[in-house]
């Protein structure tokens, strides 16, 4: 790495040392991009170019209050980040979950602003979301909490300023509750204030579909400019939510066998391939375990995943591993494990769900990794087509978004491939993606002057 990339590396820990998820992102893309910022090194140390790129134009906390269907009243954290507005208005997901701090926040946006340029669409990057925790609650609570958090929401977004989408514990459900209270509050119809929304109310087609699909167009690319394609292969995908249950429908249609999916409790492993009808009956409506499944399918095994180093879905045997669920769930051991038991190609649906020292592990092992900010970008490039469909006042029939989103992921495969071969990379879709995006972030950067 240059000495300038380590010098701002070493400044940013020093700033950010409670924030290891976000040090992890940074860490990743300033590895990748240094053979681009030895070009410009001299211009990039004298404006303060990296410093600029690695600090968020603007993070905004606040307290949500919120009632329980008990009188009783509870406080939670909201946040949003916007990140980088170079490119478009801050564009990124709400994730309600415990977990959710300031470090998960920027990490997320950061990737996001990544994420964002690679699919070629004007859209800037940021992220936010809430530590509550939406497991349990009624409907009630789930819309009062919606309400209080858009109460101060509403003051940073607007379809031309930041557009917010769902992620964990952010769907369907909640981005109504959210879009109703925005609406009554500023009293317009802003339709291309959020993404994700009913059909009925301004959604588009195929976005509920777009990241589990875009995953699975980006790996089929990748598998065909290595001579392989996903028909008659084995996948393990962790996760049952939305990105999962796409991404396993579409790798189905093409003719691969999904054996076993997960959720934050444990694993159903099923050889004869899962039956996504049932998954998405207890995960979709019946908002229930996963464990479930095994009373419907009872030649189907069910896996704890409690007190685990990993998840017990690494050590099955398969061909293609999709992380499908959250950060860092992948690490060495798992691997170590899924490289073992023969995985070719890994791609991370997830956001970040493959640890440095993970992902330095399959690469030196010559698996094929298709990197998060490129492989899951499927899901916002529909959202950004949802605000074109906003703006016009109009819609697009399902196959027209698909074949859109179908376009999109071509070429950003494409894009990631060929920075990995400019740079004399080889396979490293990971470095050029990093790199394919930091070259468009850069030039708008540079275009509009020191701000
Ligand atoms: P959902 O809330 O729909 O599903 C998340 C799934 O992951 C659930 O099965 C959940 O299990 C599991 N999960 C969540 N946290 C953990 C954890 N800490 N340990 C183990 N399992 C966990 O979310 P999405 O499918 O929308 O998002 C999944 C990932 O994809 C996230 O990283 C998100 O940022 C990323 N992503 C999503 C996009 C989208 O369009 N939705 C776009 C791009 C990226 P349980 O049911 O037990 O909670």
């Amino acid at each position: 790495m240059e000495d300038y990339l380590k010098r701002v590396l070493e400044e940013t820990t020093k700033k950010n040392c409670s924030e290891p998820e976000f040090l992890q992102a940074v860490g990743e893309v300033l590895c990748s991009i240094s053979p681009v910022v030895k070009k410009h090194e001299t211009e990039y140390e004298k404006t303060a170019f990296i410093e600029r790129l690695v600090e968020p134009e603007r993070i905004i906390s606040f307290r949500v209050p919120w009632t329980d269907d008990n009188g009783q009243v509870h406080v939670n954290r909201g946040f949003r980040v916007q990140f980088n507005g170079s490119i478009g208005p801050y564009k990124g997901g709400l994730r309600f979950h415990p977990s959710v701090n300031q470090s998960i926040m920027k990490f997320l946006a950061f990737e996001q602003v990544f994420k964002n340029a690679l699919t070629g669409l004007p859209i800037g990057g940021g992220k936010g979301g809430s530590d509550f925790n939406p497991k349990g609650k009624s409907d009630a609570e789930i819309m009062r909490f919606c309400q209080s958090f858009m109460n101060e929401l509403q003051k940073y977004i607007g379809h031309d300023i930041d557009v917010p989408a769902g992620d964990i514990g952010v769907g369907a459900r909640e981005i109504g509750y959210l879009f109703g209270q925005y609406r009554k509050i500023r009293n317009t119809y802003e339709a291309g204030v959020l993404t994700g929304k009913g059909l009925e109310y301004g959604g588009s087609l195929a976005r509920t579909e777009a990241t589990g699909y875009g995953l699975i167009y980006f790996m089929r690319e990748m598998l065909k400019a290595n001579g392989k394609d996903l028909s008659g292969k084995t996948i393990v995908i962790s996760g049952s939510g939305n990105v999962a249950i796409y991404a396993c429908q579409k790798a189905q249609e093409y003719g691969a066998k999904v054996v076993a999916m997960s959720d934050s409790n444990g694993v159903v492993y099923d050889k004869d391939g899962i039956k996504l009808g049932i998954i998405k009956k207890i995960k979709e409506e019946q908002r229930l375990r996963i464990k479930e499944y095994i009373k419907e399918v009872p030649t189907a095994e069910y896996i704890d995943s409690e007190g685990k180093d990993y998840s017990p879905i690494w050590d099955i045997k398969a061909d293609i591993a999709l992380p499908c669920a959250t950060q860092n769930e992948i690490n060495l051991q798992a691997a170590k494990a899924l490289v073992a038991n023969g995985v070719f190609a890994v791609g991370e649906g997830a956001n970040m769900p493959t640890s440095m020292e993970a992902i330095n592990y399959f690469l030196n092992n010559n698996i094929l990794v298709a990197p998060a900010k490129a492989a899951n970008a499927g899901g916002v490039a529909t959202s950004a087509l949802e605000m074109s469909q906003n703006s016009m006042r109009y819609f697009w029939t399902f196959e027209e978004v698909d074949k859109k989103l179908n376009n999109i992921m071509v070429n950003i495969f494409n894009s990631c491939q060929a920075a990995a071969k400019e740079y004399g990379l080889g396979t490293n879709y990971v470095a050029g993606a990093n790199i394919a995006a930091f070259r468009k972030i850069a030039k708008a950067m540079r275009a509009q002057g020191i701000i």
